[in-house]
């Protein structure tokens, strides 16, 4: 499955030995299946075949350049956060008119930056980020095309930090504000409203809340066009789960035909931000044992994958399958995986049944496409890690390892102190 295998007892990414890739270019490493990527891309955008729809990427679950392009040129589009994302999408080949950009917080320059760049649209979080975009969009003499993001209060049933379509949560416009601020933007000049988007939260295992979100959205589609507003898009945002350990998460296709059969009576243009289901399961983290250490209560296993590297398991106790490069007959232990760095949270697992493995083993962290780099930092100086990417038989590195020298780039001593 995902086209990461054993072969007599190794782990082989494709039709390449991970050992082999973690003995040329060192460990830690991100790996990622090009044919996983691919077919992921392919399962969901095909789920929605005969739809008029849209695909955008999310972005913040991956931006390496090479796994954008491979998307940009399978036809997706992109779902963005920042001027920076904007920046990669361009510069990976995205059209703009494909690109849509959230976010609660986006700034005057990435405003102008996505206005000129033609974006296809603001997925608008608050009143006062519309006033500004129609005075940014008046300043460079265009029309801003803009989506509200509405907070249609579900409980998509999932991690508390990842939920973002309930009352309390800071993201759009509450369901009961919309309306008016769908007519506040009417009034504005350089605004042109296309769309309705929601975003209800991330790793949702059901069906359920997505199409109570869509319910909600199809309503205020129909209150606005009694209004004369005509929407043409519907953004259901992305959120789909995928499986980390002994989840279900529902198939793309069921998941698309909950949203198609509801719509069907409708002419609107369906978008789509999946982020997680389409990478999560395509990438793993490959790191080396460094030391076992055994604690009166404890038994450790030091690894050379830290926090910095992937922060989904300190961050949300997030589950990921860790498992030995090289299977043995050694039996398993009872450990926690840690990285080195002098942090508690510094784990990668907790009592976790893994292989009884010794120094210099590798281990590959599984399901960690998604979120697993994009998170990563440069904390205790610890250069970031490579990624790698295999082809079939092939692979390449589609991202350097950091170096020493990387790490204080920009920074200088300033004169007073010399
Ligand atoms: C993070 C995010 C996504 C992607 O979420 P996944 O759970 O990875 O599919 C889509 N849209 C918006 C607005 C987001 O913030």
């Amino acid at each position: 499955m995902h086209h990461f295998q054993y072969k007599n007892n190794e782990l082989y990414c494709e039709s390449v030995s991970v050992t082999k890739i973690a003995e040329d270019v060192g460990t830690p490493f991100y790996l990622y299946s090009h044919a996983t990527l691919k077919r992921h891309f392919e399962a969901f955008n095909g789920a929605f075949e005969g739809m008029n729809r849209l695909v955008c990427f999310s972005a913040k679950a991956n931006t390496n350049l090479a796994i954008l392009h491979l998307f940009a040129s399978m036809g997706s589009g992109l779902d963005i956060v920042s001027g920076g994302e904007l920046y990669r999408g361009l510069e990976a080949g995205f059209s703009p008119g494909k690109i849509v950009y959230s976010g609660v917080g986006k700034k005057i320059d990435e405003i102008d930056y996505a206005i000129s760049s033609k974006i296809l649209m603001f997925n608008v979080e608050s009143l006062e980020e519309l006033e500004l975009i129609n005075s940014r969009a008046k300043n460079l003499k265009l029309k801003a095309p803009i989506a509200l993001r509405v907070n249609p209060d579900v409980d998509p049933k999932t991690h508390p930090y990842i939920s973002t379509g309930l009352k309390k949560n800071k993201f759009g416009i509450e369901s009961d504000a919309a309306l008016e601020a769908y007519k506040a933007a009417m009034e504005m000049k350089n605004i042109q409203i296309i769309g309705i988007d929601c975003h209800i939260g991330s790793q949702i295992t059901q069906v359920r809340p997505f199409e109570d979100a869509l319910t909600k959205l199809k309503l205020l589609a129909g209150t606005l066009k009694e209004l004369g507003i005509i929407i043409q898009y519907l953004d259901m945002g992305g959120g789909l789960g995928i499986t980390y350990s002994d989840e279900s998460p529902p198939h793309p296709v069921e998941y698309a035909k909950a949203l198609v059969n509801s719509l069907k009576e409708t002419s609107l243009a369906l978008i789509l931000e999946p982020g997680r289901v389409i990478v999560g399961n395509a990438g793993i983290l490959v790191t080396q044992v460094l030391y076992r250490k055994s604690g009166k209560i404890k038994e450790f296993a030091i690894v050379d994958a830290a926090m910095n590297d992937l922060m989904r398991p300190t961050l949300y106790k997030a589950f990921h399958a860790i498992e030995p490069v090289k299977k043995t007959e050694k039996g398993t232990i009872i450990a926690d995986v840690v990285g080195p760095i002098c942090e508690t949270g510094d784990f990668l697992a907790l009592d976790r049944q893994i292989a009884d493995v010794q120094r210099g083993d590798f281990l590959a962290v599984m399901s960690a496409g998604a979120y697993g780099f994009t998170m990563s930092s440069n904390y205790c100086s610890r250069p970031r890690a490579a990624e790698v990417m295999v082809y079939k038989d092939r692979f390449e590195v589609i991202r350097q390892r950091e170096t020493y020298q990387d790490l204080n780039k920009g920074e200088s001593i300033p004169s007073f102190l010399l």
